[in-house]
């Protein structure tokens, strides 16, 4: 079984309510934090019984502010707990987490990193996690990601507009966590700014065939749903859901 805990589900500017994007994944033999928004910590120990030390992995789809900006009160915690943290991304998020722990005073911190490059078109073992990734449609560089537990498939966009390698890569998996960063009437000005509307999502979702999606990175308003074959799972800051494989 693996467990995913909503931690944060929204966008850079978006409802305080929801908090910034990150999920922790949970299996049988690792937890996997998929990126750090602000607040991640607070998220981590309101919403789950784990703390810094328990994580195994921390995954980061790219280096915008509202992926990255909880890191350094995780290295904080995981300097108090005495443990390293091991991070994965691409190589210019590295960079920008040595940026910002100059940045904030504590440019020692990244000792604390233990950081694995992996870049587009990647494949890499998270203990018996199996991550691919696939470049995102986004301003910057960025990533898009599919784990594979367990006989599960995880699939995450991160921040892209409509991606078909995406598409192509996560065909037939048990959950969709994709970005819907704006409504349909705005989508000339999502894809300006390489995001994804909510129909976008619900569309990808109907191509790839996933068994269930879960929308993140939502804005400051309520998600208008429109009809469509795969089920919506509507999950708010702090739920857990858990994914059995289907036999
Ligand atoms: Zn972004």
């Amino acid at each position: 079984m693996v467990k995913l805990f909503f931690l944060g589900l929204g966008g850079w500017a978006s409802n305080p309510f929801m908090n910034h994007t990150s999920v922790l994944l949970v299996s049988e033999c690792s937890r996997v934090l998929i990126d750090v928004g602000e607040c991640t910590y607070s998220s981590l120990r309101m919403c789950t019984p784990y703390d810094v030390k328990d994580l195994d992995y921390v995954v980061i789809t790219h280096r915008h502010g509202d992926h990255i900006l909880g890191l350094p009160t995780i290295l904080q915690h995981a300097r108090r707990l005495g443990t390293k943290v091991r991070v994965v991304g691409l190589n210019d998020v590295y960079d920008a987490i040595k940026e910002l722990l100059r940045s904030v005073g504590i440019p020692n911190y990244s000792s604390i990193v233990e950081f694995t490059v992996v870049d587009s078109r990647g494949k890499l073992w998270l203990d018996r996690i199996a991550l691919t990734t696939v470049s995102a449609s986004h301003p910057i560089p960025a990533l898009m990601f599919r784990f594979d537990v367990d006989g599960i498939c995880i699939a995450y966009s991160g921040d892209s507009s409509p991606n078909q390698d995406f598409v192509d890569l996560i065909r037939g998996c048990d959950v969709l966590i994709h970005e819907a960063s704006f409504e349909d009437e705005f989508r000339d000005e999502a894809l300006r700014h390489g995001h994804s509307t909510v129909g976008d999502a619900v569309r990808i979702a109907e191509e790839a065939g996933v068994r269930r999606l879960v929308f993140i990175h939502r804005d400051l308003n309520p998600l208008t749903l429109r009809s469509t074959s795969v089920p919506i799972v509507l999950v708010h800051r702090c739920d857990v859901l858990e994914i059995t494989r289907i036999l």
